[in-house]
């Protein structure tokens, strides 16, 4: 196979590398930001695919990522969990094809989701290939083959005026011993137990990007998920985290122009559509090289 440039060392970049990497590319990441400070250190990384229309393509990444997530857990891959959720619910929603053992029931809608850790997760993602800590100021200043996976910054990097920033804020405390997450999307409310703390959430500002702090927002959110599970009252707040997920109007692009490869603009479903991008990042740089 070819030599392969991945642009961006998020969960979207280094998950398309790891694919290429693994059907025997020579893949070079190059990241202009160290994986702590990208919005998927972020993310609260739990497979649902948030703020998504009911798109084929949507599905059939979304449904790739949860049967290769369901896999990790189950082969012990650093970070990668399983939890049983509680959505609070009353219809069967058009992903549910994509979430194996869905039931509803009484308003709840039941199902396992995979959820991830990503610091550490990044870390084994990014196990074994060559990555490079710089920024270009253009794609087709590099040579071969590129996959395009800039996130938000490819507003800029691919003239795509349909991307923009959803500010969301997460609040960290410890976990008093949950392992059941629940979510309510109407409150736009979410609780996900993971090894050792809790994630409540959250927000979705949609075209908002600024990173400015905001401790009433993140005691309000505290309040809100207390309300919902109140064995949470007491767990002290170990910190709060506000990111820029990377929308796109029309769903994320993934598409090849030349010798680019696109995948961006995957809003607040970056981990849950992870995987199913990427084995279509491998067929567009199988096909055409
Ligand atoms: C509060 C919050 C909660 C979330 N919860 C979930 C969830 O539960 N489930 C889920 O699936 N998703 C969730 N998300 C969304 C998820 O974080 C994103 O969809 C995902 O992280 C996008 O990944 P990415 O790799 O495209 O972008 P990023 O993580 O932003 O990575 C972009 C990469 O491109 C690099 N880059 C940019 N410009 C350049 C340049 N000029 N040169 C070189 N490199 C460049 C950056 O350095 C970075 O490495 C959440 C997001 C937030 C903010």
């Amino acid at each position: 196979m070819t030599d392969v440039t991945v642009v961006g060392g998020g969960v979207i970049g280094l998950t398309a590398a790891r694919r290429l990497h693994e059907a025997g590319a020579r893949v070079t990441v190059i990241a202009a930001d160290p994986p702590e400070d990208t919005v998927s250190a972020v993310a609260a990384a739990v497979w649902y695919p948030a703020h998504q229309e009911a798109d084929p393509r949507v599905l059939r990444w979304s449904a790739a990522a949860y049967q290769e997530f369901t896999r990790q857990a189950h082969d012990g891959v650093p970070g990668v969990l399983l939890r049983r959720t509680r959505m609070l619910l009353s219809t069967v929603p058009w992903w549910a094809a994509a979430a194996g053992d869905v039931t509803l029931l009484d308003d709840e809608l039941r199902f396992t989701a995979p959820l991830v850790e990503m610091p550490v997760y990044l870390a084994w993602l990014a196990r074994g290939l060559t990555i490079e800590r710089r920024r270009i100021s253009a794609l087709d200043e590099l040579p071969g083959l590129v996959v395009n996976a800039t996130g938000l910054a490819a507003r800029e990097l691919a003239g795509d005026d349909a991307v923009e920033p959803a500010r969301g804020q997460i609040v960290l405390v410890e976990n008093p011993g949950l392992d059941v997450s629940i979510r309510d999307e109407s409150r736009s409310l979410y609780i996900h137990p993971r090894s050792r703390d809790v994630v409540l959430g959250g927000t979705f500002e949609q075209g908002r990007g600024d990173l400015t702090a905001d401790p009433a927002g993140a005691e309000a959110i505290r309040a809100r998920c207390v309300e919902v599970e109140p064995r949470l009252a007491g767990a002290r707040v170990l910190g709060s985290l506000i990111g820029l997920r990377p929308t796109r109007r029309g769903g994320p692009r993934l598409e090849r122009q030349g010798n680019i490869i696109h995948c961006y603009g995957h809003g607040g479903a970056g981990m849950t559509m992870s995987w199913g991008c990427a084995d279509d990042v491998m067929e567009l740089a199988l096909r055409v090289s």
